[in-house]
């Protein structure tokens, strides 16, 4: 649709001075992205404060980060020598649907589907009839994470995402962006500058305006067309100058602080993140290959920093090589992530948690829809309505599956547990939930982040035992389906013994030989 000069957006100002707020891991992410993809009809400018500091967290990814390697070009070897990654299959969630009780969520397909039922179907019939293990023991990545073995397969046979160190990864995204052009500038953001008049004619207020420069503490003005917040949870040019509001979700998302710390590594790095529930909150385990990461998430209202470390301390090997960090949070999202001339990506743009590990791929997501919808000759209001419409959708999709988590649980140990048990989740998680047990059935709708094999483990991994499975299940006799089932064990055992260790293929592939 043809703007008019009313339109709030001014579209007369064409995009050709980018300016990023922010030098983190979404920062960096966003400067490698737009530079690789238009740097060369851009003016970008990175500015960052050494002195603030990045929040040095966010170590564990999910496997569409390989998508966003291929886009760069970047070298998975070279990338996992210059970060120290590791390769990660899943996360293990240790306690949280019972005291004692674990279960694995991976990156794998779980057996085969047909096309009127999914696999789940005919488990579910299998272990009716006595003739089904585990779920897990038909998933290939799921199997290898238990045995901690890993190797690349053919035709991409292994599905994995990486741990890798926040800082080096931020450090080796610079490289990239600074070989495509981006311009770094050293500095504290002091102030954010409007334009005198929002282009059309209306006299609106300052945060109703574009934004013109960031005026830094030494007074240099760094003028744009187009600003980044990647500014972390201070979300100084979206939230501050623009007034963006915020929706919290803390009825939903109970953890509002964390505790982080680095131990030295004193075992074999395992291919999953460890993911362990406490009475107030849970505790991450992420291991590098130089160190290990962990920390604890909790929920304020149930416990306190000093009972949230002693347990964190208490539970880790190794020495201990950085002093413990508290980092508050408010799990929530801004009301709109695009406003006017300004897109907040990252911590700026909100945050729901780390479990799960979604919020690099967030960073991700954003970058790209940026570029598909990156403005020509000027911002247009229809492109902005689109990119936070079809963020919140993905966003709302992404909470309620991290809030599945807390919700379907048979822990009763603690007033945290239960609360959540007993609480009210959105509609549209209530209906997934009943539509799982009552049919086994789940859909991904489109764009949504989760798969229905990660919807599947979960649900099932957390105590869901589903009602029926698919008539279709029952057109096989208990012959076929227990060879059925059999066979596939099979193969997946026969592969997972001839992988080498994790460990042993990580020294070797990823430091880079
Ligand atoms: P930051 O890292 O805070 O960067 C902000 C940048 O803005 C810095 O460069 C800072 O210097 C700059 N800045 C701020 N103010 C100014 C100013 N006035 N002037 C100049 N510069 C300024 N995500 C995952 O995907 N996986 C995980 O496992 C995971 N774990 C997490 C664990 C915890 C406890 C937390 C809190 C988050 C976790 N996350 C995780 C999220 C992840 O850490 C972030 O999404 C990611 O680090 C991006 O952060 P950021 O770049 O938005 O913000």
């Amino acid at each position: 649709m043809p703007t008019t000069p009313a339109d709030p957006m001014s579209p007369r100002r064409p995009v050709r001075r980018v300016v990023i707020a922010g030098g983190g891991t979404a920062g960096w992410m966003v400067a490698a992205c737009l530079s690789k993809t238009l740097g060369r009809l851009l003016d970008i400018r990175l500015v960052e404060s050494d002195e603030i500091g990045t929040v040095g967290v966010g170590e564990a990814t999910i496997p569409t980060l390989l998508t966003f390697h291929h886009l760069l070009g970047i070298n998975e070897q070279e990338f996992m020598a210059a970060t120290q990654a590791t390769f990660k299959l899943g996360i293990s969630f240790e306690g949280w649907r019972d005291v004692g009780e674990d279960y694995i969520h991976s990156f794998g397909v779980t057996g085969t589907d047909h096309w009127t039922a999914g696999f789940q179907h005919f488990w579910l019939k299998g272990r009716e009839r006595g003739l089904a293990t585990e779920y897990g023991d038909y998933c290939l990545e799921l199997r290898a994470a238990q045995e901690h073995r890993f190797a690349h397969l053919p035709r991409a046979g292994m599905n994995y995402a990486f741990h890798l160190d926040a800082t080096l990864y931020g450090a080796y995204l610079r490289r990239l962006s600074e070989g495509h052009g981006v311009q770094r500038v050293e500095g504290r953001i002091a102030d954010v500058l409007m334009h005198d008049a929002d282009g059309s004619g209306a006299d609106v207020p300052p945060r109703d305006r574009d934004i013109r420069a960031l005026r830094l503490q030494d007074g240099t003005q760094i003028e744009g067309d187009l600003f980044i917040d990647c500014t972390g949870m201070r979300s100084l040019l979206l939230g501050q100058a623009l007034g963006v509001g915020y929706q919290d979700w803390s009825h939903w998302l109970p953890c509002d602080s964390a505790i982080a710390l680095q131990t030295a590594s004193v075992r074999d790095a395992v291919p999953y993140t460890r993911s362990i529930a406490h009475p107030w909150g849970w505790q991450w385990q992420i291991p590098l290959q130089h160190r290990v990461g962990n920390g604890v998430v909790f929920s304020s209202r149930h416990t306190d920093d000093d009972t949230a470390q002693s347990a964190l301390l208490g539970n880790i090997q190794g020495e201990v090589l950085t002093k413990p960090r508290v980092i508050r949070f408010k799990p929530g999202q801004r009301d709109v992530v695009w406003k006017r001339n300004c897109v907040g990506i990252g911590l700026a743009s909100g945050f729901l948690e780390p479990l799960e590990s979604t919020s690099i791929h967030l960073i991700q997501r954003s970058a790209i829809r940026l570029m598909q919808m990156f403005p020509k000759d000027g911002i247009r209001s229809s492109d902005v309505d689109e990119y936070n419409a079809q963020m919140a959708h993905e966003l709302e999709h992404i909470r309620d599956f991290i809030i599945l988590h807390y919700h379907v649980t048979n822990r009763s140990d603690s007033p945290m547990w239960r609360d959540l048990r007993a609480m009210a989740v959105p509609a549209s998680l209530r209906h997934r939930l009943d539509l799982f047990r009552e049919t086994a059935r789940v859909f991904r709708v489109p764009n949504e982040l989760f798969t229905e094999n990660s919807w599947i483990q979960v649900m099932l991994g957390q105590g869901i035992a589903p009602e029926q499975f698919h008539p279709t299940a029952d057109l096989m006799g208990d012959e076929e389906l227990a060879r059925f089932l059999g066979d596939m064990r099979e193969r997946i055992e026969h592969t997972v013994r001839q992988l080498p260790s994790h460990e042993a293929y990580v020294r070797k592939y990823g430091a880079g030989m």
